[in-house]
């Protein structure tokens, strides 16, 4: 991508209006535009990682076994009479009448629809257990939507339902998506830590939230500081993770006699992520699902969900990795690879250098946004250090006469000098 063509609106200033680093970060770097309170529009920048973040999400939940599809954002309320839950949910829904006056609600999330979908269409044990997913926009009408895209009222989020003949099926459905999880959050650089938390409107009784413990986080977690030591990348980190005391501050405070000693019970802020739940038959229950079980007699499904917050996962990855230039994009959902710079655009030897670089890696599938605009060179590295590309090539006239290009990592800012060759080598 040349960035003479690109739609990259910068800001200099800091937006006064946004008050923690990520909301700065996402407005400078031309990432979102507000719209209405708490509705963005995902401008280019700001939508490759959406995209990035979505991809890493996917693969996760493809590679725990569960299925795509795609739901939609409007749900009858009829559909949410039958779980008793369109009177309970209260005014974060937003509910509007169609031209024939029949009630409708933007989805804030899907439970009821995959049950009426499963059951409509699931009627053996032989069809369980599945898990399905679907990445799709959420509207939540937030009291106080703020922080950019951290509470949006219109968010993107990850939901996976799991269904199963048992309870002990559920809990394995529920096990795999934890993992899941763990691994999600982990190839997004992220240390995302579980903790019990309260199952709320949604209904069970098992329930974890992951978290990112930052300093602006919205949420009080409290946990046992051996929970720090465990390397959460690691398969077997389940295990060890729930056995470690860790709680959403509601979950916390009902807790009588805390077993964790007062020098090792952690209390921090931290931003949910992520959401999982296991809620057996409830929904299964009231909206009359059973399949046919081995035996013949009618089973009432166990089911799960398991929330992520796909465009929060944006400004929380932000707020982990960033420093006084910008974002420090992590690689795997870095917006762009390689930011190629050309400091001098009206020379033609640094030209020919730079197109050719920027040809050669296109065409070896790396992607590159190519400062090919005639602006000044300290213009141009504030550009790419803000936008937080990890790789930066900076082709000047002197290097240019030498044979040698600059590489310069975004991330701990090391420099080097080396050929044309060795660069190519290096970034694909
Ligand atoms: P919160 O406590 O922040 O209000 P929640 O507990 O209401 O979130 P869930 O119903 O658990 O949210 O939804 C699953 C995930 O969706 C959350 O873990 C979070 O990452 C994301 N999410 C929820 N509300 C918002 C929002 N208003 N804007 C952006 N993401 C959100
Ligand atoms: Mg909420
Ligand atoms: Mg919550
Ligand atoms: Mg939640």
């Amino acid at each position: 991508m040349k960035l003479s063509g690109y739609f990259l609106p910068v800001l200099k200033e800091t937006p006064t209006d946004a008050q923690i680093v990520s909301h700065q970060l996402m407005l400078r770097a031309g990432m979102i535009k507000q719209t209405s309170a708490g509705i963005y529009a995902w401008l280019p920048l700001g939508l490759r990682v959406l995209r990035k973040i979505e991809a890493v999400v996917r693969e996760e939940q493809d590679k725990a076994g569960a299925v795509e599809l795609l739901m939609p954002t409007i749900q009858a309320a009829d559909l949410w009479r039958e779980s008793g839950r369109y009177d309970a949910y209260g005014p974060e829904m937003l509910r509007f009448n169609d031209r024939h006056d029949r009630e409708m609600l933007f989805g804030p999330t899907n439970e009821e629809m995959i049950t009426a979908i499963f059951r409509d269409s699931v009627r053996s044990y032989r069809d369980l257990p599945r898990t399905l997913y679907h990445i799709q926009w959420k509207f939540r009408d937030e009291t106080r939507p703020r922080f950019g895209v951290m509470r949006g009222r219109e968010f993107l989020m990850k939901d996976a339902y799991s269904f199963d003949l048992d309870e002990a099926g559920g809990q394995a459905s529920y096990r795999a998506m934890f993992v899941a999880y763990l691994r999600t959050f982990a190839r997004m650089g992220l240390k995302a830590v579980p903790v019990r938390a309260p199952t709320g409107p949604i209904g069970g009784n098992l329930s974890h939230e992951f978290h990112i413990l930052a300093e602006t986080g919205e949420s009080e977690i409290f946990y046992d500081a051996a929970l720090e030591d465990v390397d959460i990348t690691d398969a077997g980190a389940v295990e060890q993770l729930t056995g470690i005391y860790a709680m959403e501050a509601e979950e916390h405070a009902k807790v009588e006699n805390c077993p964790v000693p007062a020098d090792r019970l952690r209390s921090r802020r931290g931003i949910e992520v992520g959401h999982i739940f296991f809620f057996g038959n409830k929904y299964t229950k009231a909206m009359g699902m059973t399949v046919q079980g081995p035996e013949g007699s009618a089973v009432v499904p166990q089911m799960g969900s398991y929330g992520i917050g796909v465009s929060r996962l944006v400004g929380g990855v932000i707020e982990a990795s960033h420093d006084k230039d910008g974002i420090v994009w992590p690689d795997a959902i870095a917006p762009f690879k390689v930011g190629l710079i050309n400091l001098r655009v009206d020379d033609a030897a640094c030209a020919a250098v730079a197109d050719d670089l920027y040809a050669k890696l296109s065409a070896a599938g790396v992607e590159v946004l190519y400062d090919d605009r005639d602006e000044r060179g300290g213009a141009k590295f504030a550009t790419m250090d803000l936008i937080g590309v990890p790789w930066q090539v900076v082709i000047g006239p002197k290097g240019v006469a030498a044979g040698v290009v600059e590489l310069k990592r975004r991330g701990g800012g090391d420099r080097e000098e080396l050929s044309i060759e060795s660069a190519l080598a290096r970034l694909t």
